[in-house]
């Protein structure tokens, strides 16, 4: 794929435009829905669920007592089961296979006086946080999804400015809004047209079946 200069790949002008743009949404006009996972739930392994709420279970006092004799493993693995219980019996929590899905619930790792991510750049970073809400799949394309707040108003012009990126066409898109899973085909020479022929194109006319 052809991309203007400056720009490597598409993986590199979507990682440009979540360190410039949706960054700075975030971190001023969102509420973060995504981090208090306000209509919206995140899928964990059990690696990524200790990660999250580990601090929570090594801050308990039993923990700490146990760990200076020498049975903190033990301890912890047992504050983290009741844990477990607890937010699965709050409704926060749901087991899935080998994986949690955590709901309702803001995320453990959300600092709310700063309104950001706590462990940003730890690489032990549940790998989902990276890729919302603009990813690239090869074979399958862009995926916007339209429930973070910033793709929800601007997800026009995230395609076009990708679009123009790109020297050639095509890149597909995939749009995942809460009113719909959707997915439509996108051609970059089709949305261009769109864009000048009709003016009053509107995302409904995206979505509508
Ligand atoms: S919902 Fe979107 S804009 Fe808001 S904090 Fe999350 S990623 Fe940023
Ligand atoms: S780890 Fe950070 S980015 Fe991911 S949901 Fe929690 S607060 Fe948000």
């Amino acid at each position: 794929m052809d991309l203007l200069p400056g720009m490597n790949s598409i993986e590199e002008a979507i990682a440009n435009l979540k360190s410039t743009e949706l960054s700075a949404f975030c971190l001023g006009e969102c509420k973060k829905s995504c981090c208090l996972f306000e209509g919206l739930s995140i899928a964990v392994n059990e690696e990524q669920l200790k990660f999250l709420y580990g601090p929570q279970v090594e801050a308990a006092a039993l923990y700490g007592v146990a760990a200076k004799m020498g049975c903190g493993k033990k301890v912890y693995a047992y504050l983290f089961r009741k844990l477990v219980d607890k937010l699965d019996k709050g409704g926060s929590l749901k087991k899935e296979g080998d994986r949690y899905r955590l709901q309702n619930t803001a995320c453990p790792q959300y600092d709310e006086k700063t309104k950001a991510c706590r462990v940003h750049d730890d690489p032990k970073r549940p790998p989902v946080c990276e890729t919302f809400p603009i990813s690239y799949r090869d074979g399958t394309g862009v995926i916007l999804d339209a429930r973070c707040s910033y793709v929800y108003q601007h997800w026009e012009d995230i395609i076009l400015s990708l679009t123009m990126t790109l020297r050639e066409k095509t890149i597909s898109f995939k749009v995942i809004a809460p009113f719909i899973i959707g997915i439509f085909p996108y051609d970059a020479n089709d949305y261009r047209k769109m864009r000048n022929d009709a003016p009053l194109f509107t995302m409904s006319s995206y979505l509508d079946p």
